[in-house]
């Protein structure tokens, strides 16, 4: 599988799994841009790899997902270095679970602008760059959250039920064009967005974080195991294949069966 002389934007892909799914398309052979918040130098240690390890160009741009403005500057600048944008993934995202009565405006503001209102935003300013090249792969990191729900959740389950309804809506305005839409449904994988999230969820269900681990996150997937940032990377470097041109429109569940259930 090549991808080389495409170019991609990884939102929020200096952790986690943003940042795994820089590495795969890299190492398909696309140039990337990666973005994200974080050290400098680790970023630069991050952006620089990409180019080492994988001989594709690789850029950093600092945009915040909260900013639409910031969010054109990104597009922009990749479509000028790189000479198009082909590929996008929508992964940029934050979490915070609290009870609904007690949730911080401010957070769910940030939720819904960080998970669902960016990809409306890269999509908007990417999709002009994918019509004139004829191709184009939109892949939205959306959650095993965008299918089915959980208690404290509500930002979260709110912004990714409507990544899905974004996903759809743009798969369809797409479907003549060479381009797809589909979003990735992760389970839970051990990132710093989860790690972060296992004492919260303790303190609001008064329970051990021991317990949030089995009873919580492990509980809901049959397989009782992390997903893996790797699955994930690779399940979107064949979104980017010409095997998966007719696959559009589509949530991709990859959640260990969880929403089997
Ligand atoms: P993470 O915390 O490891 O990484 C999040 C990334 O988003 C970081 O690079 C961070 O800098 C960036 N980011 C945060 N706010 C930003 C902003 N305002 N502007 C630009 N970048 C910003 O998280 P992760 O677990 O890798 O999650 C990535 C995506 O996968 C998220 O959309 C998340 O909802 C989704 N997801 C994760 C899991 C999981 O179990 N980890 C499961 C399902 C879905």
């Amino acid at each position: 599988m090549t991808l080389k002389g495409k170019s991609a934007i990884v939102t929020g892909s200096t952790s986690g799994i943003g940042k795994g799914m820089a590495e795969a398309l890299a190492q398909a052979g696309c140039n990337v841009t990666i973005n994200g918040f974080g050290d400098t130098d680790e970023i630069e240690a991050i952006r620089a790899g990409l180019e080492g390890d994988y001989g594709v160009k690789a850029l950093y741009h600092n945009a915040d997902m909260q900013k639409p403005g910031e969010i054109e500057g990104l597009v922009a600048h990749t479509a000028d270095q790189f000479g198009g944008v082909d590929i996008i993934v929508n992964n940029a995202g934050i979490q915070y679970v609290c009870p609904v009565d007690e949730y911080p405006v401010e957070k769910w503001d940030a939720i819904i602008a960080i998970n669902l209102s960016s990809a409306f935003h890269m999509i908007r300013c990417a999709t002009p760059h994918m019509k004139q090249a004829g191709w184009g792969r939109i892949i939205n990191l959306a959650s095993a959250h965008a299918l089915v729900a959980s208690p404290y959740k509500s930002a979260y389950c709110a912004a990714k039920h409507g990544m899905a309804g974004l996903t759809k809506v743009v798969a369809l305005e797409l479907a003549q064009q060479n381009i797809t839409c589909n979003a990735i449904c992760p389970g839970y994988v051990k990132t710093p967005l989860v790690e972060n999230q296992i004492a919260d969820t303790a303190k609001a269900r008064g329970i051990s974080e021991e317990e949030v681990v089995r009873d919580v996150m492990l509980a809901a997937q049959p397989t009782k195991k992390f997903g893996t940032i790797a699955d994930l990377g690779a399940l979107a470097v064949f979104l980017c294949s010409d095997a998966a041109a007719n696959i559009t429109g589509t949530m991709l569940p990859v959640d260990g069966g969880w929403t089997a259930q």
